[in-house]
């Protein structure tokens, strides 16, 4: 659907011998390694959603500025101005979420709620901004004359991969519950 510069196939290793030396970690602690990757991976896909929405939104208030319809710019209607206000302040209020779980990281904490907690939130509110970017092209933004085009069918698989969302609140309301 999007990320298409991003080849995605199944691998199977049946049968599949390595020699000792060529083990990473110790036999049988693969999930533990795989899990631990996990933290920066959500904060990556948190910080790669803001560069989706970022993208989005700066396309769209360049075709707002441009665009005149009833012989006003579309950035004259209150409308306009208050999505672009309400993408603003989500975005920023992402941008601060996947900021706090990446200090945490460099400081080697394992941030498991927060780290979920950005990939969450960044995630919702790319999807909520590439969308009324794309409303706020019009019939331009289902078009591939529009970047915005690209970015909706890039923006979608943030929700899903790197752990689905609904596995983010299960994570987030575990550490809630464990405290
Ligand atoms: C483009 C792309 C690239 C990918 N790249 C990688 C990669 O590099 N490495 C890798 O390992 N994987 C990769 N994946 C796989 C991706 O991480 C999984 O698709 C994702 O984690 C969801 O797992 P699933 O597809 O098995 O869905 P399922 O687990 O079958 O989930 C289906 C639905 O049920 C919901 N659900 C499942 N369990 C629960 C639960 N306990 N409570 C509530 N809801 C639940 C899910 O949230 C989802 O909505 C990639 C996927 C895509 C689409």
């Amino acid at each position: 659907m999007g990320q298409r510069a991003s080849g995605t196939v199944a691998l199977s290793f049946d049968e599949c011998r390595v020699p000792a030396e060529n083990l990473v970690g110790r036999r049988g602690g693969g999930y533990a390694i795989a899990l631990s990757a996990l933290g920066a991976g959500r904060g990556g896909i948190g910080g790669l959603s803001l560069g989706l929405a970022e993208a989005a939104l700066s396309s769209g208030l360049a075709y707002a500025r441009e665009r005149r319809a009833f012989g006003k710019s579309l950035t004259d209607f209150q409308n306009t101005q208050f999505v672009l206000a309400d993408c603003r302040t989500e975005l920023d209020a992402a941008w601060l979420l996947v900021m706090r779980a990446a200090r945490l990281l460099d400081d080697g904490d394992k941030a498991v709620a927060e780290t979920s907690m950005a990939k969450l939130f960044a995630t919702e509110a790319c999807g909520r901004v590439v969308d009324r970017m794309v409303q706020l092209h019009g019939g331009y933004g289902y078009s591939r004359d529009y970047a915005v085009e690209r970015i909706y069918r890039d923006a979608r698989v943030t929700r899903i991969y790197e752990g689905t969302n609904e596995i983010q609140r299960l994570v987030i309301a575990r550490e809630l519950l464990r405290g």
